[in-house]
């Protein structure tokens, strides 16, 4: 693993490139857990370096591979499991809704 650390860099970019414009978009936003996040973006860059795709960390990867660009993120699931839960099953993405409701609950006691 010598060459490859440049390589892996540059993934890492990648993936950090695409979360941060797929948030800019803004339908979604970030999971309000910033090691939760980075724990997906690292596991996202993993399977980009190795495959060349980034697919979703929290699935399987040879299952991943047989439903191809469904499991590349962002997943086809993603959309509905957000609505659901109120983020996608990685917690990666979250809903702007989710997030209030997280900050009200972790903290704003009024002080
Ligand atoms: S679950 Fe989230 S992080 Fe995983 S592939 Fe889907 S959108 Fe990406």
């Amino acid at each position: 693993m010598k060459n490859d650390d440049g390589a892996r860099e540059r993934a890492l970019a990648r993936v950090r490139r695409f979360v941060a414009s797929y948030v800019a978009k803004g339908k979604y936003t970030l999971y309000p857990e910033p090691e939760v996040v980075e724990n997906v973006v690292q596991g996202l860059t993993d399977h980009l370096a190795a495959t060349g795709k980034m697919y979703c960390p929290c699935a399987p990867l040879e299952d991943s591979k047989q439903k191809g660009h469904h499991m590349v993120c962002p997943c086809t699931p993603h959309h509905e499991d957000i609505a659901r839960q109120g983020y996608c099953d990685c917690a990666l993405f979250a809903s702007h809704d989710f997030v209030a409701a997280e900050r009200l609950r972790r903290g704003d006691k009024g002080e």
